[in-house]
């Protein structure tokens, strides 16, 4: 086991999805793990460093269980998947909750974790309250490492198996300390999160009893195109071997990051011969006041106009989808973009 004594968020699997070129997100020095993933050789025993409980459980497998089907993942074999962010800032009222889930029509519907530190709904409890309330689409709430030990995890996972979702897509998380001074917990990274979700989706939780399953969801991890192809291929790597399904990627809002897409995907087949499906993230609208705050999240932003992005996105030749987040101030406004958007989308992938 490789132990980075230098990582505030002590991964065993580094480097985050908040590290802004080499800089660490927390406090800006330089991030020990960005190098030192690039340098690892990609050997058997190099890909995927286990969290010690987790290796312990491996023995309780006795088989996978079988994945929900889906539009979503019907789609995804289509090329063809369509995901929208929940509007988790404009829904105020139980109104503007129903509102926006009797508009909405994609394939899934993901929902989001405290963004960038910030407390907000509990993407398991809006997920359960989505499917509760007859929503066409499937959920995939966002299950971030951050703030939650490895109990609280496996018992959100359970849930997620439970009632039905679609997918999780599970991430280290964002540093809570960005916008509030709240105490950090982080036990797992995203690579042992994602072993986890496996190992409870197959019916074996922490410390170690088994419980019957019946299907589970997809497991979706987070791809970062604005990070080094090199340093991100092995990051991918080490989710894929963890057991990750599907990709979504960060925000893309230039036609170089669409580029380098493709030559992350190129750079895990050459290593793993494995096609892995990949959705594409876009916001809209890509408003001239919002490229200083993207790039200082470390996303480049470019010229080209949305429908173009699209047009880019969809050349991809294995792309699987495409995941809208749309920025509005109400349900209403959020809703006419949507109604706005799908067409565009439809219009390119159908
Ligand atoms: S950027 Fe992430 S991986 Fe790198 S040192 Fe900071 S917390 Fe750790």
């Amino acid at each position: 086991m490789i132990k980075v004594y230098s990582c505030p968020k002590d991964l065993l699997n580094g480097p985050c999805g908040g590290a802004l070129g080499d800089s660490c997100e927390v406090d800006g020095r330089r991030c020990p793990w960005t190098s030192l993933l690039e340098r690892l050789p990609l050997e058997p025993w190099m890909l995927f460093d286990e969290h010690p409980l987790l290796a312990r459980l491996e023995g309780l497998v006795e088989s996978d269980s079988r994945p929900k089907d889906s539009a979503f993942w019907r789609n995804i074999s289509k090329g063809r998947a369509f995901s929208v962010e929940f509007p988790i800032r404009v829904v105020r009222s139980s109104g503007d909750f129903l509102e926006v889930v009797n508009g909405l029509d994609a394939d899934l519907v993901t929902v989001p974790d405290n963004p960038l530190g910030y407390p907000h709904f509990d993407p398991i409890a809006l997920a359960t309250k989505l499917k509760d309330t007859g929503l066409k689409a499937g959920v995939m709430p966002h299950v971030t490492a951050k703030d939650r030990n490895l109990s609280a995890l496996a018992s959100e996972l359970r849930t997620a198996q439970l009632f039905g979702f679609e997918a999780v897509l599970l991430t280290t998380g964002d540093w809570p300390g960005l916008s509030m001074p709240s105490r950090p917990v982080f036990e797992l990274d995203a690579p042992n999160l994602i072993r986890l979700a496996r190992l409870v989706f197959a019916g074996v939780m922490p410390p170690g009893y088994r419980v019957s399953v019946e299907g589970r969801p997809r497991v979706a991890a987070a791809m970062s195109p604005h990070y080094r192809t090199t340093l991100e291929v092995k990051r991918l790597i080490r989710k894929l071997v963890a057991g990750a399904e599907v990709f979504f990627t960060q925000v893309v809002a230039r036609r170089d990051s669409v580029a380098a897409i493709r030559e992350i995907l190129g750079g895990i087949r050459e290593k793993t011969k494995v096609d892995v499906p990949v959705v594409v993230s876009l916001l809209y609208p890509l408003r001239d006041e919002l490229r200083p705050f993207l790039e200082r999240m470390g996303i480049p932003v470019g010229g080209e106009s949305f429908e173009e992005l699209l047009e880019e996105v969809k050349s991809l030749d294995d792309v699987s989808g495409v995941n809208l987040i749309l920025l509005a101030d109400t349900a209403g406004e959020w809703l006419s973009l949507w109604n706005e958007t799908r067409k565009l989308v439809r219009e390119v992938f159908v």
